[in-house]
């Protein structure tokens, strides 16, 4: 498809700052709001003056994602302050997460030890087992996340209507289904979709990764987010979320989603 003319393309920016970073609606706008996430997301991952438009990109989606919730999400949550059960569990997260994380913990000596032990230990399993493996995460420091701030988009989204619930599940290996609010999967998922689309659209990789090796390699290889900004396959050992491997729909709409985004940016 041809791209949209310049004075077109400058008038719709004009038009998406209403939408950029709000709480899109879940119901009439949403299309165009979403739209103008992923043209502005798409525009930062393309902007090569910005050497951390990875991290910086995590970061819009981070705070993306809260307001969403705080506008939508309306039921009783039980989580709380010293309640970490859900953080012992797979993390599966964006490569820009991962520099995001990265820069927050980089030089905490004691946090950087905990996540490379953690990455031994998540590589020593297969990802089922390790899904059902209660291995505390790395960024926990006295029962509550030290990175709160930069934690990943599926951190942020998993919020429990009943610590009953989340007993089970976490300590007694319960198979029940997670008691999340109604439309928080939802949620979620649109912002996935605006990342993910504008990654494409930058021509990076949009998979997702278990979280804690994808950090060991981010901390370890010098440069690591302009070298994978430029290119450079340096998570080539860190194993693809296997959800990755299959069909899933989500990617068809991102597919259609960055088509239509692609002309006007
Ligand atoms: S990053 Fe923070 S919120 Fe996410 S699992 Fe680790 S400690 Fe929990």
């Amino acid at each position: 498809m041809q791209r949209l003319d310049e004075s077109l393309r400058r008038q719709l920016l004009l038009h998406d700052a209403a939408y950029v970073g709000k709480p899109f609606p879940l119901k009439g706008d949403i299309a165009v709001a979403i739209q103008a996430n992923v043209r502005h997301l798409a525009l930062l991952l393309l902007n090569t003056e910005i050497a951390d438009r990875a991290s910086r990109a995590a970061a819009f989606c981070g705070a993306l994602i809260e307001a969403v919730r705080e506008t939508h999400i309306k039921e009783q949550v039980a989580c709380a302050r010293g309640c970490f059960h859900c953080c012992t569990t797979y993390v599966s997260t964006s490569l820009p997460e991962v520099f995001n994380l990265a820069r927050a913990v980089r030089g905490k000596v004691g946090t950087e030890a905990r996540i490379h032990d953690a990455a031994a230990r998540a590589r020593a399993m297969p990802q089922l087992q390790r899904e059902v493996t209660r291995v505390i995460c790395p960024i926990l420091e006295e029962q509550a996340c030290s990175e709160y701030a930069a934690r990943p988009v599926v951190c942020r989204a998993v919020l429990s209507t009943s610590l009953e619930s989340c007993l089970r599940i976490f300590q007694q290996g319960g198979r029940e289904p997670f008691p999340s609010p109604a439309s928080l999967g939802g949620l979620r998922s649109y912002v996935v979709m605006i990342l993910r689309a504008a990654l494409r659209l930058a021509e990076l990789p949009h998979q997702n990764f278990e979280l804690t090796h994808a950090l060991t390699i981010a901390l370890t290889v010098p440069d690591s987010e302009a070298r994978w900004l430029a290119g450079e396959n340096i998570f080539a050992g860190v194993a693809m979320d296997q959800m990755e491997l299959q069909d899933s729909p989500i990617n068809k709409i991102v597919e259609g989603l960055a088509g239509a985004v692609r002309p006007t940016i």
